[in-house]
């Protein structure tokens, strides 16, 4: 089984290999290119802990 692959900026699937030599990725919906990209079932975890951030900060932005 082929695991899909997702763009760490967007989350679009929209991601092209584009460097055979390296690990490199071009997303085509907003422009990222990087050697980290999300696979899949790693998804639903970045976002949880992207939120779990997001809180965080709310968090420290309030106790200020
Ligand atoms: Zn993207």
């Amino acid at each position: 089984m082929v695991k899909q692959k997702f763009c760490p900026q967007c989350g679009s699937k929209k991601i092209k290999w584009i460097d055979p030599n390296m690990s490199f990725w071009q997303c085509q919906k907003c422009g990222y290119r990087g050697s980290g990209v999300i696979e899949d079932g790693d998804l639903d975890k970045k976002v949880k802990e992207a939120k779990k951030m997001e809180k965080l900060q709310k968090k420290l932005m309030r106790g200020r």
